[in-house]
């Protein structure tokens, strides 16, 4: 079974979707791997590294990509890319389905089998497949970096002769994988750390971190059966965004990482609770992607706001391709180990597994998750 490994197309991107190390464990697995010349650049692997574990290193994208039976990647291949593979071929990436329609009708209509990273389940058992939290738990210790760097003060409390300085106070909003790996990072760094979730459940995790968990009576709020939150009515953001006022008031870094899957991101910290605080704080929001928590927030940016720096800054695991890239091809690896017939040396696609049917979302000439399915033919005027 050939898997064909292309150079991402976005030039600005660093990460790529195979290292090394887990070309070595698909090629011992019986597959013929190919990797595009210069796939490894960005994070400092030669062409030699890849071949070494057996990989055969390719030029000819186009002809890769038509003889391919699986092919891996980081980014959504564009709808001309999509159209050079063969039917029946399996193309594994991040798809970002709910604000890409029109890739899943071309999958469709191309026949090519979709494998969407960002709809492995969370199950204990697709763990080690979960891009999305491989991802967030890079991004989440980026955003601390990012913001003490950028804080005109320290984060440590320090105690010399010349006086005490007290640490610096972090507040994260919203503490999922993220979140919670943002407030490992920043009590690593000495700071302060206060934070927030909507789910009740973390509550424990904050505390277990050693940062204090701010409480605040939102009613009936809970998570769904995957882990994720359920939006807040306007009635509950309004009560949380009073809460939270007074905390972002007296902190010098506020993280803001609530998302809800499948949908824009709550706007929490209003441009009025920006004006409450104090000169010289920085503000990191890790959903600017999908819409932002912070008003005024510009992805790809960082901007003043009353003197308070709002930073949106897009692909922050980009910021350690080296980790991410690492992480990311493990997962893919993982996806590929777990499906492999030893036998038979292929890649099963096992229609019945609870994995392949959360994050398979086009086969066969039909898109097969429901409500993709429903974005589409409303995108297409009732046509799939
Ligand atoms: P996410 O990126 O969708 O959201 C980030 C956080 O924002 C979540 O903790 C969410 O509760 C929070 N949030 C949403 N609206 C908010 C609001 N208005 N105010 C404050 N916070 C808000 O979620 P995620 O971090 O990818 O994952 C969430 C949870 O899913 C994890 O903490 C975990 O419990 C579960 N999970 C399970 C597995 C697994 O079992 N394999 C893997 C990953 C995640």
């Amino acid at each position: 079974m050939k898997l064909f490994v292309p150079k991402e197309l976005d030039a600005s991107e660093a990460r790529v979707a195979m290292v090394p190390e887990v070309a070595k464990k698909l090629v011992d697995l019986g597959a013929e791997l190919e990797v595009e010349a210069g796939l490894g650049l960005s994070i400092l692997c030669s062409d030699e590294e890849y071949s070494k574990v057996g990989a055969v290193i390719v030029t000819d994208r186009v002809a890769a990509m038509k003889s391919a039976d699986i092919v891996l990647r980081l980014s959504a291949p564009t709808e001309d890319e999509i159209e050079l593979l063969k039917e029946g071929c399996i193309s594994a990436s991040y798809l970002d389905p709910f604000r890409q329609p029109q890739l899943l009708a071309k999958f469709a209509e191309c026949k090519v089998s979709a494998i969407c990273m960002e709809m492995i389940p969370r199950t204990t058992l697709a763990q080690k497949m979960d891009a999305l939290s491989s991802q967030a738990n890079l991004a989440g210790y980026v955003a601390v970096i990012m913001a003490s760097e950028r804080l005109p003060k320290m984060l440590p409390m320090m105690m010399t002769p010349a006086g005490t300085i007290s640490p610096a106070k972090v507040f994260i909003i919203g503490a999922g994988v993220a979140g919670l790996q943002a407030i490992a990072t920043a009590k690593r760094l000495g700071a302060r750390v206060e934070a927030f979730d909507t789910r009740p459940v973390v509550e424990e995790q904050v505390q277990s971190l050693g940062a204090r968990f701010v409480k605040v009576d939102l009613g009936e709020t809970g998570q769904t059966k995957d882990g994720y939150a359920k939006q807040l009515t306007d009635e509950q953001l309004a009560l949380q965004r009073d809460a939270m006022a007074k905390v972002c008031a007296s902190s010098d870094i506020v993280i803001t990482t609530a998302q809800i899957f499948g949908r824009k991101a709550p706007v929490i910290v209003t441009k009025e609770m920006l004006k409450g605080m104090k000169p010289g704080s920085v503000v990191v929001d890790m959903a600017a992607d999908t819409g932002g928590n912070v008003e005024g927030t510009v992805l790809g940016k960082e901007v003043d706001i009353n003197g308070v720096k709002v930073v949106g800054i897009a692909n922050l695991p980009g910021q350690v391709p080296v980790n991410a890239s690492q992480m990311y091809a493990s997962n893919l690896g993982s996806l590929i180990i777990h499906f492999w017939d030893k036998e038979e040396k292929v890649f099963k696609l096992n229609m019945e597994d609870e994995i392949i049917q959360g994050c398979l979302i086009a086969h066969d000439g039909e898109i097969t998750n429901d409500a993709l399915k429903e974005l589409v033919e409303k995108e297409n005027g009732g046509k799939a």
